[in-house]
Order: C-alpha cells, then sequence, then structure tokens
C-alpha cells in the first residue's frame, strides 16, 4: 500500500496502559512458572486482556474458571481483581500451594469492607455487579452483608434496616464522575453514611481518566486500545464523550480499528486501559502510518512512579 500524504495528529494520552498492580501480577504469573515449573493454574484471567494471558499461556500458564479445575499437586495464582475469602480457604483446605495476585488497592477495599463490617456497619459497595472485583470484595464478608449499589437510581431507591451503622466502598476502576454523583445521592440520603477519605477509585484509574479529559476537547476521534471486559478502559471510551470528543470507541487490537469510522478524523486521541500492553498502542500507531502521514504529540498530566513489591514467596 503506498502511503496516504492525509494528514493524522495522534494526541497521545499519558498515562496510560500499564498500572502497578497489572504489572505486579503478570510478574507474579512469570515467577510463579519459573519457580515451580510448567504448568502454574491461574484462575481467571490474570488482567482482563487477551494478549497478556495468551503470552503466559505460551510461558506456561493455564487459566480456569474455578479452583475445582486445578489439581491440588500444582500451583495456582489468583488474578489481580481478587477473590472471594472462599477461594483461598478452599485451596488450604485442599493443601494446596497459591499465590495471591490481587492488587494491593482491591486488598485495601477488603480491608475496609470488613473494618466496617466488624464495626456493625451494613457496607454498600458502589460498583458493577458481576465484575469479578466486586464479586471478590462482596464474597469478604458473609451473604448479604455487602449491598450493591450500580447507579444514582439505586442509590435514591436503597432501603437500608439501619441508616445511622451505614459506609459504602468503590470498586477501583469506577469513572470518577459517576461516582461522585452516586456517593452524592447516598450522603443527600443517609447523612450518617461512612466513607473512604479518599475514594476508592485507584490512582491508576483517576489519572487514566484525567488524561483522556485533558486531550478529548481536542480530538476529532479518540481510540482506547483494551479489553470489553475491562471496566477501566470502557470508563475512558465514555470519559472521552463526556469531554468534547465526538466518536470513542475500544478496540483490542489494530486489526479491530474500522478505518471507514475513522475517516473524516484529523486528530486521534489515543489511549490503553490500565491491563493493555504498549506494544498493543505501537501496533495502533504503526497501522495509522499505513495509511496516514501521522504526527505524533504526547499529552502528559501527570507522572506515576508506583511500584508493588512481589510477594515474599517468589522473591526469596
Ligand atoms: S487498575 Fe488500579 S486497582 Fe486495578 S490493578 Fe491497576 S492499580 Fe490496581
Amino acid at each position: 500500500m503506498t502511503q496516504s500524504t492525509k494528514p493524522l495528529t495522534i494526541l497521545l494520552a499519558s498515562p496510560r496502559g500499564f498500572c502497578a498492580g497489572v504489572d505486579r501480577a503478570i510478574q507474579i504469573v512469570e515467577r510463579a512458572i519459573e519457580r515451580y515449573g510448567r504448568p502454574v493454574y491461574v484462575r481467571h484471567e490474570i488482567v482482563h486482556n487477551r494478549y497478556v494471558v495468551e503470552n503466559l499461556e505460551a510461558k506456561g500458564a493455564i487459566f480456569v474458571d474455578e479452583l475445582d479445575e486445578v489439581p491440588d499437586t500444582r500451583p495456582v495464582v489468583f488474578s489481580a481483581h481478587g477473590v472471594p475469602k472462599a477461594v483461598p480457604a478452599e485451596a488450604g483446605r485442599r493443601n494446596m500451594l497459591y499465590v495471591d495476585a490481587t492488587c494491593p488497592l482491591v486488598s485495601k477495599v477488603h480491608r475496609e469492607a470488613e473494618r466496617h463490617h466488624a464495626s456493625g456497619r451494613t457496607v454498600v459497595l458502589i460498583g458493577h455487579g458481576g465484575h469479578p472485583e466486586v464479586i471478590g470484595t462482596m464474597g469478604q464478608l458473609p451473604a448479604g452483608a455487602v449491598l450493591l449499589v450500580e447507579d444514582v437510581a439505586q442509590a435514591e431507591a436503597l432501603t437500608v434496616a439501619d441508616p445511622h451503622n451505614l459506609a459504602y466502598a468503590t470498586q477501583t476502576t469506577l469513572s470518577v464522575d459517576d461516582t461522585v454523583e452516586i456517593v452524592a445521592a447516598l450522603r443527600r440520603r443517609f447523612p450518617a453514611i461512612q466513607g473512604p477519605k479518599m475514594e476508592d477509585i485507584c490512582y491508576a484509574t483517576t489519572n487514566r481518566q484525567a488524561a483522556v479529559k485533558a486531550i478529548a476537547p481536542r480530538c476529532d476521534a479518540l481510540v482506547v486500545v483494551g479489553a470489553p471486559n475491562s471496566s477501566n478502559s470502557m470508563r475512558l471510551v465514555e470519559v472521552a464523550a463526556n469531554y468534547g470528543c465526538r466518536k470513542s470507541r475500544l478496540v483490542q487490537r489494530a486489526a479491530d480499528l474500522d478505518w471507514n469510522w475513522l475517516d473524516d478524523a484529523r486528530r486521534l486521541g489515543i489511549t490503553a486501559g490500565a491491563s493493555a500492553p504498549e506494544t498493543l498502542v505501537d501496533e495502533l500507531i504503526a497501522a495509522c502510518r499505513t495509511r496516514y502521514h501521522v504526527t505524533v504529540e504526547e499529552v502528559r498530566t501527570t507522572e506515576e512512579s508506583v511500584v508493588f513489591k512481589l510477594p515474599r514467596t517468589l522473591v526469596a
């Protein structure tokens, strides 16, 4: 194909892509394979990205949905999203070797929920029903102890036994703006509700949304590299639309992009969800170069330096 002279300016959001929790989870699987040999089982997608999962499969990981698919004799890793308490309890009962790759920022929410429950408060969890992180957080407490609220309408309709003994926590990968509205509705209805000093939405989610907000008004179109089951990636698509970008969409790989959709765009925003590797961003930019005369402008809104330690069992 001959290179088009049609100009395209790519506004590259930064920070984008891998967060410290995802980086740690991938390293945990790689080190577990090095230490214990193949195969190492992983309960659920370690992070929500097909490319990452396939790379780890090639190195010797086997992904399963449930613990009963794992032989007692092989190590198993729990995904970055966190797991209900029943899962490590079952692994312990079967004397399995397990490594927990739950992101420390998700574990922090688990401990908050437990603390509130121990103080006699009902916990309202703001999040998306069915997401593994929400299943994991709800599974820290006995069935029925956590009430899930997904949006403002549900916050307005919520009924609780004791409005004076109430606390909230949130999924870490929500829309910052939507969550502010949901928390405001809860506070209006239940003034005594307790919550975290800083919201539970993690630094990586917050920073990636802020970077998209900075470029969205300047973009004719914006593409998020990520997976449809990645909450933080889907939120980036919404944020772009809410902050003035006429059209935004998610792609898993460059090959998925519909070039007709992009056709009239002169300024294209690109970002990546916290579970999408930078190589997939590079691949998308390279694909743009085959069709346009591309200029790349990186727009950095903040620096990130967060690094999480690996579990001791894998560094000793
Ligand atoms: S998106 Fe946030 S909570 Fe999720 S793994 Fe990354 S740092 Fe942890």
